[in-house]
């Protein structure tokens, strides 16, 4: 028997994500952003729960070559774009488009040999200070990539630093539409807190560019929870309780020693662990479902295994089920966010970190 942690991805859950993101822009295009393998869950168990989507966005041309093999024919942007002069051959082989954010990158273009000129994202630089051409800079940009053969249309694009926050997008937005008035060309400017959270002000928007909410993750916790914004968790992280145990007053539990009982108590120790990407960092009162009921973790979490608090659920014992994040069987949630703000993190980290040892299912 492989040991009884297991994912499971779920298809449905994806196609609602996607269309609560679609309802929140109706009249844009849906990136679905893809990067990281599909934020930890596999490229190719997504795929048939956000082939509804107009295009993939992702970062590596080796992700890109993936999406291309499940057969999508659609547009597929890299939003990093290239990354050395010889990227653009796949690109043009793949029909990928990309974003350009700096010169070097227009230079590869300029020497670039095709006879099939490539769609762009130009990208500004509004606030993020991370990828693209300042707003004084953008124009230039864009004249010096409309007069090159090798370029077809260009859309123009950026990236919000504080649209789950509240700073919130309206600093930048009044940048990039300033700058970019009287240029031709679709806009790009929002990751999922902006379409959700800012759905109301009208972005410059014909593509959204959603990820994390496609996911099941709320962009803006704790302020909305996903149940808030209609998103169902996508990826279920369960396992089961492999050892049970009554324990007197005053024993502790785990390395370092750090909870000790107060009183008699029944304790679960479940098979997951770090080193199957649940955080280190959880501490004691973790939020962890057993048999679909509410209970909590107990002490430090080990490389392999939890301990769990037992006495709110008395019927659970050995081979009792286990969810860390995501559905339990009963209909019962424990979103993934609520354990991420545990570890101080936030959805995203837990999901990208599943580690490879964990068997993953797909289901509808
Ligand atoms: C990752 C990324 C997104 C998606 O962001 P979420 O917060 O996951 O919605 C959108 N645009 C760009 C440029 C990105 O890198």
């Amino acid at each position: 028997m492989p040991r009884p942690i297991h994912a499971t991805i779920h298809t449905d859950a994806l196609r609602n994500n996607l269309a609560v993101a679609r309802s929140a822009a109706p009249d844009a295009r849906v990136w679905a952003v893809v990067k990281a393998n599909a934020y930890g869950h596999g490229i190719e168990r997504v795929f048939e729960g956000l082939r509804g989507a107009d295009g993939f966005a992702l970062l590596d041309l080796e992700e890109a070559q993936r999406v291309r093999n499940l057969g999508w024919r659609g547009p597929i942007l890299l939003l990093e774009g290239v990354f050395e002069q010889r990227d653009l051959e796949l690109c043009s082989r793949l029909d990928l488009w990309h974003t350009v954010h700096c010169d070097e990158q227009i230079d590869m273009l300029a020497a670039h040999k095709t006879n099939v000129p490539q769609r762009v994202f130009l990208k500004m630089n509004s606030g993020m200070n991370r990828l693209g051409f300042s707003a004084q800079r953008y124009r230039a940009a864009w004249t010096r990539l409309n007069a090159l053969p090798q370029v077809d249309e260009i859309s123009l694009m950026t990236h919000f630093s504080d649209a789950d926050g509240p700073k919130g997008v309206q600093a930048q937005v009044d940048i990039f539409s300033a700058a970019t008035q009287d240029l031709p060309g679709e806009r790009s400017v929002s990751n999922s807190a902006a379409t959700l959270r800012h759905r109301d002000a009208h972005l410059p928007t014909d593509w959204i560019r959603p990820g994390i909410a496609i996911y099941g993750s709320s962009p803006d916790h704790p302020a909305h929870s996903a149940a808030d914004w209609g998103l169902l968790p996508t990826m279920t992280l369960a396992s089961k309780i492999i050892a049970a145990h009554a324990i007197p007053a005053g024993s502790s539990i785990g390395y370092g020693s750090n909870f000790v009982a107060s009183q008699p108590m029944r304790i679960g120790v479940v098979a997951c662990g770090y080193a199957d990407g649940y955080p280190r960092g959880c501490p004691t009162g973790t939020p962890v479902l057993v048999d679909g009921v509410r209970t909590r973790t107990l002490g430090r979490v080990s490389m392999d295994m939890i301990v769990v608090d037992l006495d709110l659920v008395p019927e659970a014992g050995f081979g009792s089920k286990v969810t860390l994040w995501g559905c339990a069987g009963n209909g019962a949630i424990l979103c993934i966010d609520e354990v991420a703000a545990q570890a101080g993190t936030v959805g995203y980290e837990l999901m990208c970190a599943l580690a490879a040892r964990v068997n993953v299912e797909v289901t509808a």
